[in-house]
Parts: C-alpha cells; structure tokens; sequence
C-alpha cells in the first residue's frame, strides 16, 4: 500500500523525470502535449512510446478533458509507425493498465510494437 502511493507521486516518476529532463531517453519527437522515445528494453526490433506531458496514472484515469490528448497519442503512433517504415506490415498498439495488465511505469503511455 505505501510503495503503491509512492509510485502514483509525481516527483517520483520515472516518465516526469524524462519529460523535465532530470533523466535522459532517446527521444524521437515532442511537442506541447507529447513526447515519444525508444523503449529502454524493447520487446521488438521498433518499440516506442508515446507519453503525455501530462501525468495522468493509468487508463483508468481518463476524464473528458483527455480526449484530445488521447487521439493526439494514436495519431502520433501512427505516424511513427509510418516512420519506421512499419505501418504497412504492421504494428500492435499496447496500453497495460494497473498491475494486473503488467503496468510497471504509473504514467500513462502507449507502447508501439513491431518491425518483427
Ligand atoms: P509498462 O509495463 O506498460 O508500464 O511499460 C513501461 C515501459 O517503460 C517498459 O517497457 C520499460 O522497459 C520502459 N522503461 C522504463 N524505464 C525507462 C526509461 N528510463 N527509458 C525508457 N523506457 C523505460
Ligand atoms: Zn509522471
């Protein structure tokens, strides 16, 4: 219970660390509302992800105000997929949701898997 209200605290987030640039990451794009970098243990030959600036916990956290971000993160998937030259044979799109779905980082993102 303690450990779990660490990791939802911001200061001790691994994905606001990168985003303020107090830990490094091989970004590959950002912008106001977004950033993508390269997986630090990439479970396939392209693996990206791509996190709100904002911290946001988990899916499950998700409030109408999100929606823009939300399509903005798909439609960036998609064009790094496009990118990596792997939109054609084709990629799987991944949100683990709390710990039961194998999420470790409690920052949302969208993990972009292919290239095999
Ligand atoms: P999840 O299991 O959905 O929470 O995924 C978190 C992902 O973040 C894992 O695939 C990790 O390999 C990745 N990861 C953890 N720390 C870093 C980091 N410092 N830089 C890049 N990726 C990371
Ligand atoms: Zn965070």
């Amino acid at each position: 219970m303690y450990i779990q209200v660490i990791d939802s605290m911001e200061e001790n987030c691994t994905f606001c660390k990168i985003i303020k640039g107090e830990k490094s990451a091989d970004f590959l794009y950002q912008d106001e509302s977004l950033v993508v970098f390269k997986d630090i243990r990439p479970h396939a030959p392209v693996h990206l992800l791509i996190v709100p600036r904002e911290h946001i916990r988990s899916l499950n956290d998700l409030k109408e105000k999100d929606k823009d971000t939300i399509f903005k993160m798909i439609v960036k998937a998609k064009e790094m997929a496009k990118d990596h030259s792997i939109a054609e044979s084709g990629y799987r799109l991944v949100f683990n949701v709390e710990r039961g779905g194998g999420q470790v980082i409690f920052h949302l993102h969208l993990h972009l898997l292919g290239g095999w």
